[in-house]
């Protein structure tokens, strides 16, 4: 089980971004996190994967545990091997490297298993695997997102977090990266998945959590968010008008309703 309770993080000593954040992803479970810009999503998983201190940002309440062990006080490479693996928005691939070059520095905190997770990744992903010696930054978006997937997965990580995934794809790779996502999950990697795309991941999660303005403003099983028309069409922007607004803005939309009937 990995855990957030009550987290707090600042950055640059003054700036208080994530205002008492609590989380539970449970194993086995592919957990979603939504929200607009800047609600702090990508925050939280830096706090997870102790890449906070190279934003000049610092926890200052609050905890992280895996399995019931503290870990918010490791460096980067500890929680890697600890088991959690982080992939960040915009596909942070070495564009230089060939792709299996990139692989094969995922697996540097697990070089004895680099073997098999290699093999794992080219199963999952054959055509990184046809494309092995091709230099990286001639890949597609796609291709790129693929990669970067694939370096986190040859750290052999319990837990996978996906910073926003989708982003820039069009429909159809959204759909590959979508069914992908699954099957790293269905052979056993518990997945939290920052997207802003809440059909995908909501068509996926077990569970979803809202993310606004640093702090945790809903959640619930993700069959439910899909069920509420209200959160479907003024929260996550899925109805008719296709517009997402803020949490306030439906409260205010639900208050005006029950007024006018
Ligand atoms: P996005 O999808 O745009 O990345 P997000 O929900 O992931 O949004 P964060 O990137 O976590 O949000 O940003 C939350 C807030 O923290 C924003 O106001 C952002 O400007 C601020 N922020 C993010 N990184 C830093 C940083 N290194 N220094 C100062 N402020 C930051």
């Amino acid at each position: 089980m990995l855990e957030v309770r009550n987290l707090e993080v600042v950055y640059d000593d003054v700036m208080l971004v994530l205002r008492g954040v609590s989380l539970t992803v449970p194993p086995g479970a592919i957990v979603a996190l939504l929200g607009a810009n800047g609600a702090g999503k990508t925050t939280l998983l830096r706090a997870l994967s102790g890449l906070l201190g190279v934003h000049d940002g610092e926890i200052t309440k609050g905890s992280v545990t895996l399995a019931g062990r503290p870990i918010h006080h490791l460096r980067p490479a500890q929680i890697v091997r600890g088991g959690v693996s982080q992939v960040m928005e915009g596909r942070r691939i070495l564009a230089e490297l060939t792709v299996e070059e990139n692989l094969r520095v995922g697996a540097h905190t697990a070089p004895g298993e680099a073997a098999a997770n290699l093999d794992r990744v080219y199963g999952l992903f054959p055509l990184l695997k046809e494309r092995r010696r091709a230099v990286s930054g001639y890949l597609s978006g796609g291709e790129q997102q693929m990669l970067a997937v694939g370096r986190a997965l040859m750290a052999g990580p319990s837990y996978l977090l996906l910073d926003e995934p989708s982003l820039g794809l069009a429909p159809a790779l959204v759909a590959q990266i979508r069914d992908l996502i699954v099957e790293i999950n269905r052979q056993g990697t518990t997945v939290l998945l920052v997207e802003q795309n809440a059909t995908m991941a909501l068509s996926i999660a077990g569970h979803g959590y809202v993310m606004e303005t640093g702090k945790i403003v809903m959640d619930k099983p993700a069959a439910e968010f899909l069920a509420d028309e209200d959160i479907r069409e003024f929260y996550l922007g899925l109805g008719a008008e296709g517009a997402a607004k803020s949490f306030r803005e439906v409260k205010h939309y639900k208050r005006r309703k029950r007024w006018l009937s």
